[in-house]
């Protein structure tokens, strides 16, 4: 069993030949409502990677609910502690330009509301909890204190936590950017490191993390546990079209992986063919495996 607490959200794509700027409109060509957040992502993946997961979190009482819960509920995700509130379903307003150059702006919307009380109160976390950054902190640290089995934490977007609560991570899956500003949150440092990855991996978990897969996109990854040397997977040779959601895909299969009684590097492994598969379709869970037949 997986449990994932987290954000969902619809993403607005609008696709036009070149982004407006200040006080200008421009004609799009074309948009797509599409489901997102990083929480509800990740759902998917662990759901579609073969673990019975479910998804604990926020969306409002309109109709971009449905879009964001649309393929986790027809996947059998488990949503009956997401609650309705007041506050409308998250959005993420993206603008494409014919360069695929973007920008983006993100209303939290429901997600604002998962918060440590929303958490409390939504009860016991079954099997492996996996986190992401797009919830408040209290609502992060109550899952973790509810938790009774590993945490998976994916601090995406990097958002300020504790050291005791950070250390809880078992693994904490980032990407290297995300691994240097962590690593500058545990230091109490005002500068961001620009050492090679595996030197702040090793930094990482020298402040006493029990594990950490590092995501390096097309080269793979890095994997690191206390007691065993630093390894690195490579990726899948693919061609990709839209990485998009990969990291999201990657961190859910990991979570499905070791709810199924894999170690880390072979949860690792597997993650990184599922997301593999998930650079070679454009979206994000649009993207995701629905069949394991071809990893
Ligand atoms: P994020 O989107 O969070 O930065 P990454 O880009 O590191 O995450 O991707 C997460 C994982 O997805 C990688 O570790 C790798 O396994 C897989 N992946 C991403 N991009 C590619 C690619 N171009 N080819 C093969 N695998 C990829």
């Amino acid at each position: 069993q997986v449990t994932i607490v987290g954000s969902s959200n619809v993403d607005i794509t609008a696709l036009m030949a070149r982004l407006p700027g200040p006080g200008e409109t421009v004609l799009a060509d074309s948009y797509q409502l599409s489901p997102g957040g990083k929480g509800a992502n990740q759902a998917l993946a662990a759901q579609l990677a073969g673990a019975a997961t479910e998804f604990i979190g926020a969306v409002g009482q309109d109709s971009h609910s449905e879009v964001a819960l649309g393929q986790l509920d027809e996947e059998g995700v488990k949503l009956d502690r997401v609650a309705r509130t007041i506050e409308p379903t998250g959005v993420a307003i993206i603008q494409v330009d014919s360069g695929a150059e973007n920008s983006i702006a993100v209303v939290s919307g429901a997600n604002s509301t998962v918060t440590g009380e929303a958490v409390k109160a939504a009860g016991a976390i079954e099997g492996i909890l996996v986190l992401q950054g797009e919830i408040p902190a209290s609502g992060i640290k109550a899952a973790m204190d509810a938790a009774t089995d590993r945490i998976v934490l994916n601090l995406a977007p990097v958002i300020e936590l504790e050291r005791d609560y950070l250390l809880k991570a078992n693994p904490l899956v980032v990407n290297e950017h995300e691994a240097a500003l962590i690593l500058a949150q545990l230091d109490g440092s005002e500068s961001i490191s620009t050492e090679a990855e595996p030197v702040i991996a090793q930094k990482l978990m020298d402040h006493g993390l029990a594990s950490l897969v590092i995501t390096l996109g097309a080269n793979g990854c890095l994997v690191a546990e206390q007691g065993s040397e630093i390894q690195q997977l490579p990726a899948v040779k693919v061609k990709a079209v839209d990485t998009t959601g990969a990291g999201d895909a990657f961190t859910g299969a990991v979570a499905a992986r070791l709810a199924q009684g894999e170690d880390l590097a072979e949860a690792a492994v597997f993650a990184g063919r599922f997301a593999a598969l998930t650079v070679q379709a454009h979206g994000a869970q649009a993207s995701y495996p629905r069949s394991l037949e071809n990893l």
